[in-house]
This record gives structure tokens, C-alpha cells and sequence, in this order.
């Protein structure tokens, strides 16, 4: 696997196992984060893809795609790579083979549009070598950088935003006829859900599954809604067309994803027979009913989804998780600062104490509920009190997780039009520093609270450590390691995993009978 982040890692002994203590310290995108395979998985920043091993002659020409930034990306690039294979290109990860390079970019922080711009130097001495070979810029730094890059730097040759992808035949046909193909038009409908996205990179268990695009929030750190536009729903029924068919191939876990899922919303017209002849009726899809349809597919279908706004997150919801076992008791409710002060000036519409009211609630409808964050430190104003809020609501909340970012301002948004951009960079390091001191203490206090109980566990694969040892997560999201010994399991399949011993990312556990694939305990 291609990565081209660099991060600091430390290597734990831990009984028998040598584990990755999953606090990572991206030095890139400035953020640190637990390895959660969610929102934003620091793992798989600039990762390329392959699905399939290359049948030589199969395909006309080679695509190489790299992707950065939040699951919706990586999501994207599934998109694209479909798109591309109906007309004939097919993947390899070996970007020396590629006639076509794209690079799938993120602009939520500063750093990794200086680390996508670094590729593309790379990638233009690559073109030197290779005639023919193009290389575009795909996702959400198009928009804004398109005349830098197609223009001032002769980086790349296409230039294609978020929802343009289905040009992208057409404009590579331009790009090859040595023109330069751009297309960063932004659309109020366009969901991609007829595509039907190829699976790159996937462990066969896990997917994605992209239910709306765009943002209607206006955050004023996240240059989100510049960059990738309107909020739309995709149809419910093409969405829950996609997850019985990820079932029926064999996959047994769909992540539901947007920037802001609960305000999802979907009105289908329906045709019913009257007395008459037939009437259309509208009918209101909302993402309660939406999650209610994807886990009635099976039970053996695990569902999660991210991410939650917590303005938006609603009883309905909560009950509906409680209803079915098979969606997962987690809830990724990000909280940017525990300041009601600093809320304010970052528009997230709650206050402090609202904020806790929503965290009590969640545990009142589901005791034993995961729950993470997303948090960031030395924002605008932000003072020594404003940071002893967040690491007191921290405690409060209990995180399991956290993916932790210190401010970077982005141009065109609210902040930086607004407010300077005031807090020395150390101080913001520093206080970041603290905010992960405090995540490290919580995941490893939530993780000893899980001692001796038994969890039910997907099996994801083989350990990255050991082929002897299988890794999975339980509903909370939590990642247990544990011995195969002489069960005849694959992955893919249910097994209650009693935990004996933990990391503060890692819960090791054993076997405790065979496989469960009904039961409805944990
Ligand atoms: N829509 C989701 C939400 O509202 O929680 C997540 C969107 S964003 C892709 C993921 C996270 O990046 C945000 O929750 C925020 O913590 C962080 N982020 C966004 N803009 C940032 C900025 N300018 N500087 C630092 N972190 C930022
Ligand atoms: Fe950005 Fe806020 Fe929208 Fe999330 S909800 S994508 S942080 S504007």
C-alpha cells in the first residue's frame, strides 16, 4: 500500500502482542486521530488503489488514483474508478504503469494541500519520462486551485470538482487532444446514485456508502460547503439497493456517510391505485427511516454511519439504533470545542451545556453507546479557560475516540473573512497536545472498563501483526485482536470475543464459543 504520510507511532508490548498504539501524530494534515476506519482515517491518507489484479491486454489504458482527506473521498474515488472502468481503464497501483495519474485532494486543512501539491511535482516528472500520460486533480481543492495548477504551475491537465465525474471520458478525450480539461462546476442534484461504485482497496467485510453530498452548515472554520456544495440526498432506494447487494456479495458492515447525515431527507413520489385509477402521493424519507430500511436487508448486516451533527441528531434515530441490533450502538458527534463562546463564533449552533443535554440523552436511550468527536484547538480567540471547557467536556462526553485537529484557517470561509486568526501556532500545538493527553487517558479508561465482558465481533481480516490472530470490532467500533486457534472461521463472520487485556486503541481478546451469527447480545 502507497502512503505518503509520515506519523509517530510508539510500539507497545503488550502480553504476547506487539500492538500499534493507534495515537497518531500526522505531521501533514496536523491532525491526530485515532485509526477508526470512519470519518477520517489518518491510515489511509494517500492511499492508491487496485481491485482487481491487471489481466494484461483486458484494459486499453491504466488509471492510477491516490486519495486524501475524509471517508466521502475515498468513497468518491470508488465512484471514478467506476466511472472510468465502464470506459475501459482499468486500475493498478503501480503509478509508473499508469497513462492516467489522479490524485483525489482534501482542503479541509492547509497541510494537505501543501502535501497534494508535492505529489503533483512528482507526478510531473513522472509525466516527463511517460509520453502520454496525464494527470488530473480531482475532489475538493479543484475549484480553488484549478488556474494555479492548469495555468501559473503546468501541474496537471484536468482539473475535475466533486460532481463533474461523469465528464470525466470527456474531458480526458480533451486532455489527450492536448487541451486542457476542466469541469468544477458545482450541482444542486448531483448524488451519483445510479453509479455503482467499485470497491478499491476493500477487505470485502466493510464498505462505504455515500447516502448525500454537500453541506448546508456554515461552520465558520470549514471551507466544506465551498468546496463541495449544496446538501442533496441521494434516493433511498438506490441507496438501499446498493447495501443488499454489498450483502448478497458478501459484505456484512455499510458505513452510511455524509457531512451531516441526520438532516437526511428524501421525498419519493409514490403511485397508488384508487377507486379512481391512480393517485401519486409524495412520500418522506428521513434518515431515521432510512436507517430503519438498511438493517431490515439482514441482521448479519451491520450499519453505521458518520457523521452526526449534534444539532441534528434526533430521538428517532436513537430509538431506531436501540431497535435493531444489528446498527451499531456508536456515535461519531463531533464537538469541536467544549466553549459555548467559541461555539458561537464558530456557528455550530449549540452551547455547551446543550451539547452535554445531547450526550445525556444518547445515554439514556442507549446506555452503551460508543461515542467520539471531532475536536480542534486554538481557534480564533481561543483562550487558556476557552481550552479547560473542551478538556472538561471531554471528561464529560467519556470519548471513546477523538480525531483531534489544531485550527487551520482556510480561505473563502466565514472565519477567515471574519475573525484573525490569532493563536500562535505552539500554543495551538500545545493545546492539541493536551486535548490527546486527555483522549489517551479516556480510550484507555473506556477500554479497561470492557475487561472481562463479552463482545460480539465481525471479523475483519488477519491481524496486520499475526495470520494466527484475527482482528475485528464489536458494535461500539472497538478493534479486538484476538487468537484464531482452531475454529474454522473466516473473516466475515459474527464470534463472541471475551476481552482479557487492552492498549488504549486495542482490546485483545479470546474466543469464548463459535461463531454467533443470531445472536442479539452486544
Ligand atoms: N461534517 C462533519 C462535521 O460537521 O462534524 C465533518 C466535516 S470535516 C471533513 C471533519 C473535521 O475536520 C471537522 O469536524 C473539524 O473538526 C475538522 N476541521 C474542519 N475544518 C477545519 C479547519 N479549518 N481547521 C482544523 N480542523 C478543521
Ligand atoms: Fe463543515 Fe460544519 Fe458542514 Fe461539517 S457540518 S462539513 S464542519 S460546515
Amino acid at each position: 500500500m502507497v502512503k505518503f504520510f509520515r506519523y509517530i507511532c510508539c510500539l507497545l508490548p503488550v502480553g504476547r502482542f506487539q500492538i500499534f498504539t493507534l495515537t497518531m501524530i500526522d505531521l501533514v494534515t496536523n491532525t491526530i486521530s485515532l485509526n477508526r476506519g470512519d470519518s477520517h482515517d489518518e491510515n489511509r491518507q494517500g492511499e492508491s488503489f487496485a481491485p482487481f489484479a491487471i489481466v494484461p491486454n483486458q484494459y486499453q489504458k491504466l488509471f492510477y488514483i491516490e486519495s486524501y482527506g475524509c471517508a466521502m473521498n475515498f468513497a468518491d474515488s470508488e465512484v471514478v474508478a467506476s466511472i472510468l472502468n465502464k470506459e475501459g481503464f482499468g486500475a493498478t497501483r503501480n503509478v509508473e504503469e499508469a497513462d492516467l495519474i489522479f490524485i483525489n485532494t482534501c482542503s479541509i486543512r492547509e497541510k494537505a494541500e501543501l502535501t497534494v501539491r508535492k505529489r503533483l511535482t512528482e507526478f510531473r516528472s513522472l509525466k516527463k519520462k511517460k509520453k502520454g500520460m496525464l494527470v488530473g486533480v480531482l475532489g475538493c481543492m479543484a475549484e480553488r486551485l484549478k488556474s494555479k495548477f492548469l495555468e501559473e504551475e503546468k501541474l496537471v491537465d484536468l482539473v475535475v470538482g466533486p460532481d463533474a465525474y461523469r465528464s470525466l471520458p470527456g474531458l480526458i478525450s480533451e486532455a489527450d487532444g492536448g487541451q486542457k480539461g476542466v469541469n468544477v462546476l458545482l450541482s444542486r442534484d448531483e448524488t451519483y446514485g445510479d453509479i455503482s461504485p467499485v470497491r478499491l482497496n476493500s477487505n470485502g467485510v466493510s464498505a462505504f456508502v455515500s447516502i448525500m453530498r454537500g453541506c448546508n452548515n456554515m461552520c465558520s472554520f470549514c471551507v466544506v460547503p465551498f468546496t463541495r456544495g449544496r446538501e442533496r440526498s441521494r434516493s433511498a432506494v438506490s441507496i438501499i439497493d446498493e447495501c443488499k447487494d454489498l450483502f448478497e456479495k458478501g459484505y456484512r458492515e455499510v458505513t452510511l456517510l455524509g457531512q451531516n447525515v441526520d438532516s437526511y431527507y428524501y421525498s419519493e413520489d409514490k403511485i397508488q391505485s384508487t377507486v379512481d385509477g391512480q393517485q401519486s402521493t409524495a412520500h418522506t424519507i428521513t434518515f431515521a427511516n432510512l436507517l430503519e430500511s438498511v438493517a431490515l436487508i439482514s441482521p448479519l448486516l451491520r450499519v453505521r454511519f458518520s457523521t452526526s451533527h449534534p444539532k441534528d441528531i434526533t430521538d428517532d434515530v436513537l430509538h431506531t439504533i436501540v431497535k435493531y441490533e444489528n446498527i451499531c450502538n456508536y456515535i461519531h458527534l463531533p464537538v469541536q470545542s467544549g466553549s459555548t463562546r467559541i461555539l458561537q463564533l464558530m456557528n455550530r449552533t449549540y452551547t455547551r451545556e446543550w451539547y452535554m443535554g445531547k450526550v445525556d440523552r444518547i445515554r439514556q436511550i442507549i446506555p452503551d453507546c460508543g461515542i467520539s468527536a471531532d475536536i480542534i484547538t486554538g481557534f480564533c480567540t481561543e483562550d487558556e479557560n476557552d481550552q479547560l471547557d473542551t478538556l472538561a467536556i471531554m471528561e464529560y462526553a467519556k470519548y471513546d475516540y477523538a480525531y483531534m485537529y489544531f485550527y487551520s484557517e482556510r480561505p473563502g470561509t466565514l472565519a477567515q473573512r471574519r475573525y484573525k486568526d490569532d493563536v500562535p501556532e505552539e500554543i495551538k500545538k500545545r493545546r492539541l497536545h493536551e486535548v490527546v493527553q486527555m483522549q489517551n487517558k479516556l480510550s484507555l479508561e473506556s477500554n479497561l472498563r470492557d475487561m472481562g465482558k463479552t463482545f460480539k465481533i465481525l471479523i475483519e481480516g488477519d491481524s496486520k501483526k499475526s495470520d494466527q490472530d484475527w482482528v475485528g470490532r464489536s458494535s461500539h467500533g472497538k478493534v479486538f485482536v484476538f487468537p484464531k486457534e482452531n475454529y474454522n472461521l473466516n473473516k466475515g463472520d459474527y464470534v463472541m470475543v471475551k476481552a482479557n487485556d487492552c492498549t488504549q486503541g486495542t482490546l485483545l481478546g479470546s474466543i469464548v464459543n463459535s461463531p454467533q451469527t443470531t445472536d442479539h447480545s452486544n
